[in-house]
């Protein structure tokens, strides 16, 4: 043969070979579940049927016998009569909002697995509206008082009443300018120093959203490495746009993003030699359920949610990726939109010990008012280059920089350089792991399957014994006082102004909600029930109702139809 065409030949299979590799290290990087596999996971969740138990049989999906599902019934019949009687004007104002504000409409349908979703949505209304805060409490429109665990989605981390404060200020000091945008008020210049000070960067922008401070980050990755992919870490958030959120949820499949596995070789081995990674996100809430998504009681099947804080071995996960990153030219992006301040007042760096090159906030910093902000070295910041004019990074926005906003996070970043605040970290996470364990303490003394574990102020739930209804918590939960946000009973936020004896009243209503639980029938236990079975079970349903759907016959409806005959 043609000596040229054996080169060609050479040079083509030696080529085909190293993409072969390169692609096993990227499986062996992916999670194994569909978290791992955003493509596959999108396009299985076009084949999920959807089906409904009726309520006939919707108290004894375990095998429960009649007695249990009786109580059951009951149990249900009396905490939607609870919520008709104790807050009537704020369910039905909340009902009117579900048709009009999408959101509402969103949240409701997924505060419990979809089977039974038309039977709560029936029996059991949230309040989704609340017209005072005091202190760690929510009020609602009929005068009933909440202690609020929710933590306005992480936003709330000194307690509503500092953020009235920074917002009445802030209107105050902005007044004179007013809604101007594109000129800067003069206090921006302070936030500038402060942020700096604090993440240890040298340049700022500010945005309106974390999820734009995020797009914004890898924008400025990608410009700055010439680098197509980015890498998130499976289950973890970055905001709702298509770029970092891979698989259901994005109805576009997904494009240049990797999810690979946290905590793990394959993955530092994937950095190591792909040459297409502008930047890696992490946001580190992860390492309280890593690989995990948010815990969200939608999708609390059965009861094998988990969850494990370990602070060293995370510290020394992103130590190992900060090393693979300054090796490789790859942005280390660390996501604090969610912990930025809450964890230390520098953040996820300061706390595990690690230096990123990019970080994003958002959240609290705004002092009660939206906002996102980037904070990068300079070299990462920049959005042109010199020697190329046309070669730009373009990121503005109408409301960036806003006045009243600025003025309310200068008031955040003052009140956070004060003694009474920086005192406020000392002791943190012994003070919050003291409180969880307590809480564990009270719940095995009890015998109640119920658990929770914590990354400083953030809980999650965990159930220590199978069941299929551990989802109802939360409206045992609610019916004790308690609000969280609509994922439930995964996760607690709580803020940082939570004295001992508002802990203390939390826990006895926690437990309290538990031990009603237990007594309404929903923990009952038998040998047969494991998760496996739970889960082989609904696997089984599934395919029974994809069967039905292939065949014409239109099962969902049907029994849509017959719990809403049975609850009328
Ligand atoms: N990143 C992280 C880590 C977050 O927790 C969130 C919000 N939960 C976002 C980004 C998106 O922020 P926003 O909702 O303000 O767009």
């Amino acid at each position: 043969m043609n000596p040229w065409l054996w080169a060609v030949v050479g040079v083509g299979g030696v080529w085909l070979v190293c993409r072969g590799v390169a692609r096993v290290r990227l499986s062996l990087a992916k999670h194994p579940s569909l978290r791992g596999h955003g493509r596959i996971a999108l396009w299985l969740s076009k084949l999920l049927p959807h089906y409904e138990y009726a309520e006939t049989e919707a108290y004894s999906v375990d095998g429960a016998p009649p007695e249990i599902a009786e109580r059951r019934r009951a149990a249900m019949s009396r905490l939607q009569e609870l919520g008709r009687s104790k807050a009537p004007r704020t369910t039905a104002l909340s009902m009117e909002l579900e048709s009009g504000i999408s959101d509402v409409d969103f949240t409701n349908a997924y505060r419990v697995p979809f089977q039974f979703r038309e039977l709560v949505r029936r029996r059991l209304r949230v309040g989704v509206v609340a017209e005072r805060t005091l202190g760690v409490q929510i009020g609602d429109l009929d005068g009933n008082w909440y202690y609020d665990l929710g933590g306005a989605y992480g936003t709330n981390l000194f307690g509503y009443d500092f953020y009235k404060q920074c917002i009445d200020r802030a209107v105050d000091r902005a007044r004179e300018l007013g809604p101007v945008l594109g000129s800067y008020h003069p206090l921006v210049i302070d936030n500038v120093a402060r942020l700096q000070a604090i993440s240890g960067m040298d340049e700022v922008s500010f945005h309106m959203s974390g999820t734009e401070a995020v797009m914004q980050a890898v924008r400025l990755a990608r410009y700055h490495t010439g680098r197509s992919h980015i890498v998130r870490f499976c289950g973890a958030y970055h905001g709702w746009w298509d770029g970092v959120q891979p698989g259901p949820g994005n109805p576009r499949p997904p494009h240049e993003v990797y999810t690979l596995k946290e905590m793990d070789p394959a993955t530092l081995t994937v950095l190591r030699t792909r040459s297409d990674i502008a930047c890696v996100l992490v946001n580190a809430i992860q390492a309280l359920h890593p690989n995990a998504a948010a815990p969200s009681d939608g999708m609390l099947v059965a009861s094998d949610r988990k969850a494990h804080f370990d602070k060293p071995a995370y510290a020394a996960w992103l130590c190992e990726l900060r090393k693979v990153c300054d090796d490789r030219g790859i942005a280390l992006v660390i996501d604090d939109v969610f912990l930025g301040f809450r964890l230390a007042p520098g953040g996820t760096q300061e706390y595990f010990g690690v230096r990123a090159d990019l970080v994003t906030y958002g959240k609290t910093l705004g002092g009660g008012l939206p906002v996102g902000v980037v904070c990068g070295r300079r070299a990462w910041m920049r959005r042109y280059r010199d020697d190329r004019p046309s070669d730009v990074c373009f990121a503005r926005g109408t409301f960036n920089a806003h006045p009243y906003v600025m003025a309310a996070m200068n008031e955040f970043l003052h009140a956070l350089a004060t003694p009474a605040l920086e005192a406020s970290y000392v002791d943190l996470d012994a003070r919050w792991d003291a409180r969880a364990n307590a809480l564990n303490a009270r719940l095995t003394a009890l015998d109640l399957p119920v658990r929770v574990a914590n990354m400083t102020s953030v809980f999650t739930t965990v159930y220590t014994r199978p069941g299929r209804y551990n989802w109802m918590f939360q409206y045992y939960l609610r019916a004790q006082g308690l609000a969280m946000s609509w994922i439930g009973t995964g996760r607690f936020i709580f803020s940082h102004n939570y004295g001992d004896a508002d802990f203390a009243a939390v826990c006895d209503r926690f437990a309290a909600a538990a031990a009603g639980m237990k007594a309404d029938g929903w923990l009952w236990q038998s040998a047969e029930l494991t998760d496996r079975a739970i889960k082989r079970r609904v696997l089984r349903e599934l395919l029974g109702a994809a069967l039905r759907r292939t065949s014409g016959r239109s099962a969902p409806r049907a029994a849509g139809a017959a719990v809403r005959a049975n609850t009328a």
